[in-house]
C-alpha cells in the first residue's frame, strides 16, 4: 500500500476521473475526502465503494470556484483526519464555444473552476502542508495545455495556465518539502465527452489519431496519480505527466 497512512482530498470525486483517482487512493491505504459540487449521489456512491472495500472516506461538498468554500473543505479535512498530505486539483469544466461566439460568462465560469479554484485551494492547502512538514499536490490539466482544442478555447487556456501553475508552484514550494506535478489526459470516456464520443464519425476520427487505437477509461489515470501522490515521486516536481495513448505523437 503506497500511501498508507496519508490523507487525500480530491475536487470532484463523485464522478469520472476524480471518482476513479479517489477509489485508487484509498485501494492503496489513503484516507479520502470526496468533495462534489453538484453530484451528491455520486460522491456518496464513491465514499461507499471505498467503505466497502475497507478504506476511510467521508463526501463534503464544496464548489471551488468559492474561495469561502476552500476554508471550509480544509478544515473539515483537518477535522476528519487531522491532517491534508495530497491535494488533486480535478475539479474542471469544458463549455463549447466558437471563438467568435465569446462570452464573458464562458470565461468567469471556466476560470473560476479550472485556474483560478485549482490555485487558491492549492495555495490554501500549501499553507497547511508547509506547517505539517510537505505534501503532495497533484493538478489534473489536460493535453489541451499544449494543443488548442477547437471551439474550447477558454478551456484550453485555462489548461495552459495550469502548465505554468505547476511549475510556479513546484518552485516556490520546493522548500517547504511539497511536490507540486501534473497529469495531462488525452481522450478519457466521462461525461465530459460521452456525448461527442457516442458520435461514430467523430470517434472513429479521433481513434485515428491515438497511436494505442483506444480511448481511455478514468482507471487509466490512477497509476499516474498514485505515483504522484507517494515517495516513489520525492524527487520529481513541477513536470506533467502525459497520460494520452500517444495522442500527442501524432
Ligand atoms: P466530468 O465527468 O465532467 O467531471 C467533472 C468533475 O468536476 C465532476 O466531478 C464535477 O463535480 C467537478 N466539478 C465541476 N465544477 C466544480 C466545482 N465548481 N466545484 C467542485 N467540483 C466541480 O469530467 P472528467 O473527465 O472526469 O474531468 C475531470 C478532470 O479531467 C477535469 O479537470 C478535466 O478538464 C480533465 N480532463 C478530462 C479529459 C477527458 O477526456 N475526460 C481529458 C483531459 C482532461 P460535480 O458533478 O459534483 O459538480
Amino acid at each position: 500500500m503506497r500511501l498508507k497512512g496519508k490523507t487525500a482530498i480530491v475536487t470532484g470525486a463523485g464522478r469520472g476521473i476524480g471518482r476513479a483517482i479517489a477509489i485508487g487512493y484509498a485501494h492503496e491505504g489513503a484516507r479520502v475526502v470526496v468533495n462534489y459540487s453538484r453530484s451528491r449521489d455520486g460522491a456518496e456512491e464513491t465514499v461507499r465503494t471505498i467503505q466497502a472495500a475497507g478504506g476511510e472516506a467521508f463526501a463534503l461538498e464544496a464548489d471551488v470556484s468559492r474561495l469561502q468554500d476552500h476554508d471550509h473543505l480544509i478544515s473539515r479535512a483537518m477535522e476528519e483526519f487531522g491532517a491534508i498530505d495530497i491535494l488533486v486539483n480535478n475539479a474542471g469544466i469544458e463549455i463549447n464555444e466558437p471563438v467568435l461566439e465569446s462570452k464573458p460568462e464562458t470565461w468567469e465560469a471556466t476560470v473560476d473552476v479550472n485556474l483560478k479554484g485549482a490555485y487558491f485551494l492549492a495555495c490554501g492547502v500549501a499553507r497547511v502542508m508547509a506547517r505539517l512538514g510537505g505534501g503532495k499536490i497533484v493538478n489534473i490539466s489536460s493535453i489541451h495545455d499544449v494543443e488548442p482544442l477547437r471551439n474550447r478555447a477558454v478551456y484550453s487556456i485555462t489548461k495552459g495556465g495550469m502548465l505554468m501553475m505547476v511549475k510556479s508552484l513546484a518552485l516556490e514550494l520546493a522548500g517547504h518539502n511539497i511536490h507540486v506535478n501534473g497529469i495531462s489526459p488525452g481522450a478519457i470516456l466521462t461525461d465530459m465527452n460521452r456525448k461527442h464520443l457516442t458520435e461514430p464519425a467523430r470517434r472513429d476520427g479521433l481513434l485515428a489519431r491515438i497511436p494505442m487505437k483506444r480511448i481511455g477509461d478514468p482507471e487509466d489515470i490512477v497509476g499516474a496519480a498514485v505515483f504522484l501522490a507517494s515517495a516513489e515521486s520525492n524527487y520529481v516536481t513541477g513536470t506533467t505527466i502525459y497520460v494520452d495513448g500517444g495522442l500527442l505523437l501524432f
